[in-house]
């Protein structure tokens, strides 16, 4: 049923062409790991444009390389053949160092696995892509802080990964990803290990950073619940594209925490619905923490 959404049959629309200008394109990309003398075809010809200050999703199965591709385009791995263009600039052949210089000022990534560093608290985490940048430290800190404070986690700067909720460290991600300031923020399987409201929570702020701000978003997820959240589905299947459609009957995340809250849910008032200009209210982000840690 909710696949029906982003096919173009009855309801759905096929995506027409870049109204805003395209950010980022893959252009008969191919990706071919090699296990054990086997190979193994990740990505046999993705065409993709990405249209400046567009949500987009990329939904498909497990293994249909979704990943191969998000790390492709962000620049964290090379093609085995094709191009990849940033703002019309083919960084294909770029150096290494060049490469990371571009990542690191346009590109915000979110995983998964979260990836923080442990042992690390949640400022030093957030301030690590300004170190690479060689931003001084006062501005470091008081940039990280500012970034935590935004993802409403102002309260928690010294705390280390493992004294977080899931929830709570994937909002330190996000702020790791929007401390740089990037134009696009590529997210992978970003509510895959997060409970639902948890997911809930961190889709309505991707949402508000690209209505607000403008910041280009790629969301991976194999859940078309998920998805539904972009304006725009591209399904991949083995590999390849396999349809590209605009979401007819989007879903706002703001309005389904809304529900929850007025449906009584325990977790209400947490930092995403309220991470704006309303003051701190630490004692219910406590408890939305300790009802989810793992
Ligand atoms: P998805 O993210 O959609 O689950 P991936 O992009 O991770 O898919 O993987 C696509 C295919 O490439 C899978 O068959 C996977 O097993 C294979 N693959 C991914 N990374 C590697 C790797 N480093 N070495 C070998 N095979 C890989
Ligand atoms: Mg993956």
């Amino acid at each position: 049923m909710e696949n029906d959404a982003v096919r173009p049959r009855e309801g759905g629309v096929s995506s027409g062409p870049c109204q805003t200008g395209v950010v980022l394109e893959a252009r008969g990309v191919t990706k071919t790991y090699e296990l054990d003398g086997v190979e193994v075809r990740a990505l046999c010809g993705v065409d993709l444009q990405v249209c400046a200050g567009e949500m987009l999703a990329i939904m498909g199965p497990s293994g249909s390389g979704k990943s191969t591709l998000m790390h492709i385009v962000g620049l964290l791995d090379r093609p085995t053949s094709g191009t990849v263009t940033i703002d019309g600039v083919d960084v294909s052949r770029m150096e290494p160092n060049e490469l990371a210089a571009v990542r690191n000022k346009r590109i915000g990534f979110v995983f998964q696995s979260f990836n923080l560093l442990a042992r690390t608290t949640a400022a030093a985490n957030v301030e690590l892509p300004l170190v690479y940048a060689g931003v001084p430290a006062a501005e470091r800190t008081r940039r990280a802080r500012a970034a935590l404070e935004r993802v409403g986690l102002g309260e928690r700067l010294h705390h280390m990964p493992n004294q977080l909720s899931g929830g709570q460290q994937q909002r330190v991600a996000i702020a790791r990803a929007l401390v740089t300031e990037p134009s696009i923020v590529l997210a992978d399987e970003p509510t895959g290990n997060l409970d639902s409201r948890s997911g809930i929570e961190v889709m309505a702020f991707l949402q508000e950073l690209n209505r607000e701000e403008g910041v280009t978003i790629v969301i991976v997820t194999h859940d078309a619940h998920v998805a539904r959240h972009a304006q725009r589905v591209v399904e991949i299947k083995d590999g390849r594209i396999v349809n590209d459609v605009r979401v007819t009957d989007r879903i706002d995340a703001k309005a389904e925490l809304d529900a929850l809250h007025e449906a009584g849910d325990g977790g209400a008032g947490t930092a995403v619905a309220e991470h704006g200009a309303e003051p701190e209210r630490p004692d219910e982000r406590a408890s939305v923490g300790s009802g989810e840690r793992p």
